[in-house]
């Protein structure tokens, strides 16, 4: 127990690879993107986890302009988006 068996990833760690934090100014909140989405050089709109996770929110496009640098655990986490980041599955 503890020991961490080499080439095997915890759930954050799975999560942090196919996620990335992004701050978006069309609603000054950090939301959670599907790294795929970010990584594809031909979209230029994103949809946040929240928006993919339940039917209550309305799409939120974002555009690349619009969105930070990827960020970090040392982000402002008072501007995470709630269900995104609740949403892990
Ligand atoms: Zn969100």
């Amino acid at each position: 127990m503890g020991t961490r068996i080499t080439g095997e990833l915890t759930a954050g760690e799975v999560d942090q690879a196919l996620h990335a934090v992004h701050f978006w100014a069309g609603d000054n909140r950090n939301h959670r993107y599907l790294r795929a989405q970010i990584d594809d050089p031909d979209r230029d709109t994103f949809t946040p986890e929240c928006t993919l996770s339940t039917f209550v929110i309305p799409a939120r496009w974002a555009f690349r302009s619009e969105l930070s640098q990827e960020l970090d655990e040392d982000r402002d986490k008072a501007r995470d988006c709630r269900p995104c980041f609740r949403a892990r599955r």
